[in-house]
């Protein structure tokens, strides 16, 4: 999410004096590139941005409670942003587990719905649920996807109690798994760790903190094996799970232990299965889908590009809560082919969301 704005403020501000002098020649080759790709961008508008929030009058959190769609679509349209997937960054009233929840999240997903179809073509929409009830968000899962046309869920990477591996939540994903959608996971602090860290702002490491903790649970209760036609996205380049995986694979409960030494613990050299996990966990964490929102660093990239083939890469923002330029302007320094870059900006995104493949 957002971080300090001085970097960027003074960025711009060199751009600006650069081009005033009309002296391109005397930019940083990183600056150049961003800026080519800027410009790119304008005169090819074809991106689809995965990691795109909207706000309700309903339900607004702090930083983005001003959002308009013409605010996204002037931003949109300034980085070759062809179609954005809306989706809401979480609220902790979504997580009463009282009627009042299933009617915020109808709100929500109605009013996104209506985003939609007024602007047809710009926007997509990742349906809210209220995640701690689970009869209520079986029956959301169903109006969203037959009454409203969503084109998948965003759902928090835990409930306000429970991370989405709890056999409590198992019902959700089967039903995600039966109707084959989409489903997005975006951070969420939980309870438990709020400010843990003074003068650690949540964003910066809790949110990616959690995503890693919510893929975990999903991966050890079984659920990425018991719902293989769920497509989950994960955000953030994939938060800490490609830097993690070896670790996460290593300590499968029980995995290989027929092989496991006096310390109780496995080698390192069996694949994570279990019966849970009967694929094993590299195989698991390699299907999900990684969009690279304000985590296209060339580091981030390095560690997610070594983990899982181009096909699973996608384009993402998190605008409002972070500028475009975060990630965009840091795409040119990952070393990516042309063909890559195609696949990440809009191809992949085409297969998990085929109305919006291009006619062209
Ligand atoms: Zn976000």
């Amino acid at each position: 999410m957002r971080t300090d704005g001085r970097a960027r403020t003074s960025r711009r501000d060199l751009l600006k004096a650069v081009a005033a002098a009309g002296a391109g020649a005397i930019l940083p080759a990183g600056l150049l590139s961003a800026q080519n790709s800027r410009q790119t961008a304008g005169t090819n508008p074809r991106r689809i941005d995965v990691h795109h929030h909207f706000a309700t009058p309903s339900l607004t959190p702090g930083p983005i409670q001003q959002w308009t769609p013409a605010q996204s679509l002037e931003q949109m349209d300034k980085f070759g942003v062809a179609t954005a997937l809306l989706s809401h960054p979480g609220d902790g009233g979504l997580f009463e587990g009282t009627e009042k929840a299933r009617t915020l999240a109808r709100k929500v997903n109605e009013f996104g719905a209506k985003v939609v179809s007024d602007y047809p073509g710009r926007f997509g929409l990742l349906a809210v649920l209220p995640f701690r009830d689970v009869e209520g968000s079986v029956k959301e899962i169903e109006y969203a996807l037959d009454t409203l046309k969503a084109d998948g869920f965003g759902i928090t990477s835990n409930n306000g109690e429970k991370w989405p591996g709890d056999p409590a939540l198992l019902p959700i994903f089967q039903e995600f798994n039966r109707r084959k959608t989409v489903v997005f996971v975006h951070p969420f602090v939980n309870k438990c760790c709020r400010q843990l860290v003074t003068g650690v702002a949540d964003s910066v490491v809790e949110y990616d903190f959690d995503t890693t903790r919510a893929i975990t649970s999903l991966l050890y209760n079984g659920v990425l094996s018991q719902c293989p036609d769920i497509r989950f996205i994960v955000t953030h380049s994939g938060a800490c799970v490609p830097v993690l995986a070896g670790r996460i694979k290593d300590r499968v409960p029980g995995a290989n232990s027929s092989n496991t030494s006096n310390t109780g613990i496995a080698p390192s050299n069996h694949e994570g299965k279990n019966e849970k996990i009967p694929k094993g966990a590299y195989y698991e964490l390699k299907k999900l889908y990684y969009e690279c929102a304000h985590a296209s660093y060339p580091m981030p990239m390095a560690a997610l590009m070594k983990f899982v083939g181009p096909s699973q890469l996608l384009f993402g923002t998190d605008y409002p809560a972070e500028p475009m330029e975060t990630t965009i302007d840091n795409l040119p320094s990952d070393g990516l082919s042309p063909e890559v870059l195609r696949a990440l900006a809009r191809g992949n995104a085409e297969r998990l969301f085929p109305r919006l493949k291009s006619k062209t």
